[in-house]
């Protein structure tokens, strides 16, 4: 059994990419949280010294993220770094499953601008849809259910409304459900290559770019449609799980439309 597929308004809400980009960064499910210090020091690094002159991040930069209005230690160190990597090019933020609840407070704060969960990225003559890509994984119909009910402006105003250790206590207790569930399911749900296809048509897009099922690879689905899946970060893994997504303006016309997934050093190193 399927869901619906998440019905698009169209058009889709579009940013103009300018013709100055000469490398554009894709990055999602970096998964940040104070007790993997690894990961995070490799993202600071990344933010610091990318030399892209535009970065997306497409959803679970946070592993939890209760509310723009948490206090700890952890989430300042990581709007400060967002702020200053604002200031030295355009950062551009969707929210992931895992932080949904990033509002206009965090963009406002870092100088981040927010985007809708799908958008279309116009890079001179090509059209990118981008999304985080939960929304397109239709077997999980246990998550699209709660997905449904948590993503309604209702259910937030009045999960925000309680107090901020409450809702860290939910998010723990959603946590453990998670981790529960990843020991006994085996099969895990992936994005639904009807539904890729659906969104790309519907949209005049040719590629789409998502993260979320920590499934980095590069997917033909036919009639010129491409669907690239970015990397999650781990960096206490061996090898790291460390990958950076990057268009380069000047590969456009080769056969991936200047698309390169590659990892983290050699992004930087370029
Ligand atoms: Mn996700």
């Amino acid at each position: 059994m399927s869901y619906p597929p998440t019905a698009l308004s169209l058009p889709l809400p579009c940013v103009q990419g300018s013709p100055d980009w000469q490398r554009v960064d894709f990055i999602s499910d970096v998964h940040l949280e104070e007790r993997e210090a690894s990961t995070f020091d490799a993202w600071v690094h990344y933010m610091d010294h990318t030399p892209a002159d535009a970065l997306f991040i497409l959803g679970d930069l946070f592993e939890v993220w209760v509310g723009d209005d948490t206090t700890d230690a952890f989430a300042a160190q990581c709007t400060a770094v967002l702020q200053r990597t604002a200031q030295r090019l355009p950062v551009y933020f969707m929210c992931g499953n895992r932080d949904f609840l990033v509002g206009t407070g965090l963009l406002q704060t870092t100088g981040m601008h927010g985007l809708s969960d799908p958008c279309v990225l116009e890079l001179g003559a090509q059209r990118l849809l981008l999304s985080h890509g939960d929304s397109l994984c239709l077997d999980d119909v246990d998550y699209m259910t709660f997905r449904a009910e948590v993503r309604q402006p209702a259910w937030q105003q009045a999960f925000l409304a309680r107090p901020l250790s409450e809702r860290q206590a939910v998010a723990r207790a959603l946590r453990t459900q998670s981790e529960t569930r990843k020991h006994t399911h085996t099969d895990y749900a992936d994005v639904d290559a009807h539904a890729a296809r659906a969104w790309l048509g519907a949209t005049k897009c040719r590629t789409l770019i998502h993260g979320h099922t920590h499934r980095p690879a590069q997917h033909d689905l036919g009639q010129h449609l491409q669907r690239w899946v970015l990397s999650d970060w781990h960096a206490d893994t061996t090898p790291a799980r460390l990958e950076v997504l990057s268009w380069l303006q000047h590969e456009a016309h080769s056969p991936t439309q200047g698309l390169r997934r590659w990892p983290l050093n050699q992004a930087l190193a370029s």
